[in-house]
């Protein structure tokens, strides 16, 4: 049994947030149901419940900074889903970083698409007024299927509300997307639905990354047992080719491959201008009989 540690102790954050300034906010997860995903449960060997810190100990914090001079950084509003809180607080959390911390060239948080859309698009304005630049959401596939078997807790068409609803507020949009996460079964689903979202939603960034099982998770005795596969590099790679080709041409987002667990680092500053480039290039590594010859691997730590 994993010990259980406060909610201010396990501070994930995506790559891109890698030299901000991490502020914990929530603990744990709203959901901490997805089967993929082990964060919160023991799998860094303690797990942590869902909570909301105190408005008293996130300022603490803040202070803290300000008086060490940590000015000119981005800000990370830490935890699985800070969007679950109260927008009041969210707001006074977010003027008091900007009022305390100064040039703060972006503030961001997790988001999860549920707590989203039990918000109004007033407290959204709210939040985005009161100074919140861009989250990052889990989209993780745009297949209902995939979503019920991975228990996301979301279907395609709230993922798209949510989103929506985001980028009408003025709040940037940052979704990953998991590459095998259908396994082979469900791969050609996971590709089409995947780039329906995406073309739905034309989100300002959308980043991929590749599945790996870590231990402790649900589908890792899934995937020990033989029942669960997952996919060859080169599997992944045609994967992510095939999302890029099947989006709509209104699509201009940021795409980035910036996670640890790809198998390519290309990026684009637009999909709709690079999407040619972006496909050639994938294209050449299918190609290639290095990544064709090469061997899975599976990251327990990222
Ligand atoms: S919503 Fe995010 S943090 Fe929560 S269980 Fe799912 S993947 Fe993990």
């Amino acid at each position: 049994m994993a010990t259980k540690i406060p909610p201010d102790q396990i501070v994930i954050r995506p790559p891109v947030e890698a030299y901000s300034v991490l502020i914990p906010v929530t603990g744990g997860c709203s959901w901490n149901k997805c089967r993929f995903c082990g964060t919160y449960k023991g799998v860094y060997g303690v797990s942590q419940d869902y909570a909301i810190r105190t408005l008293e100990d996130v300022k603490k914090d803040i202070d803290k900074y300000a008086e060490s001079n940590y000015h000119g950084f981005p800000v990370f509003l830490a935890g699985g889903n800070p969007t679950s809180a109260p927008t009041d607080y969210l707001v006074e959390i977010i003027k008091y970083v900007r009022v305390k911390l100064k040039n703060v060239p972006r503030v961001s948080c997790y988001a999860k698409a549920l707590d989203v859309l039990r918000k109004s698009d007033e407290e959204l304005k709210a939040i985005m007024n009161a100074g919140l630049d861009i989250v990052y959401m889990g989209l993780e596939s745009g297949s209902n299927t995939i979503l019920r078997i991975m228990k996301k807790g979301t279907n395609a068409e709230s993922m798209i509300e949510a989103g929506k609803k985001i980028l009408n507020a003025g709040i940037k949009l940052s979704l990953y997307i998991i590459l095998g996460l259908g396994s082979h079964k469900y791969s050609e689903e996971h590709v089409k639905e995947t780039a329906r979202v995406l073309t739905e939603i034309n989100p300002t960034i959308f980043r991929f990354r590749t599945l790996n099982i870590l231990p402790g998770t649900p589908l890792w005795d899934e995937w020990k047992s033989g029942e669960f596969k997952l996919l060859s590099p080169l599997e992944n790679i045609t994967e992510e080719r095939n999302i890029i080709a099947n989006l709509g041409e209104n699509v201009t987002s940021q795409v980035f491959n910036d996670h640890v667990s790809n198998y390519c680092t290309i990026e684009s500053s637009n999909i709709k201008v690079d999407r040619e480039m972006f496909i050639k290039t994938l294209d050449s590594y299918i190609n290639d009989p290095k990544i064709q010859n090469l061997p899975r691997k599976n990251l327990i730590r990222m």
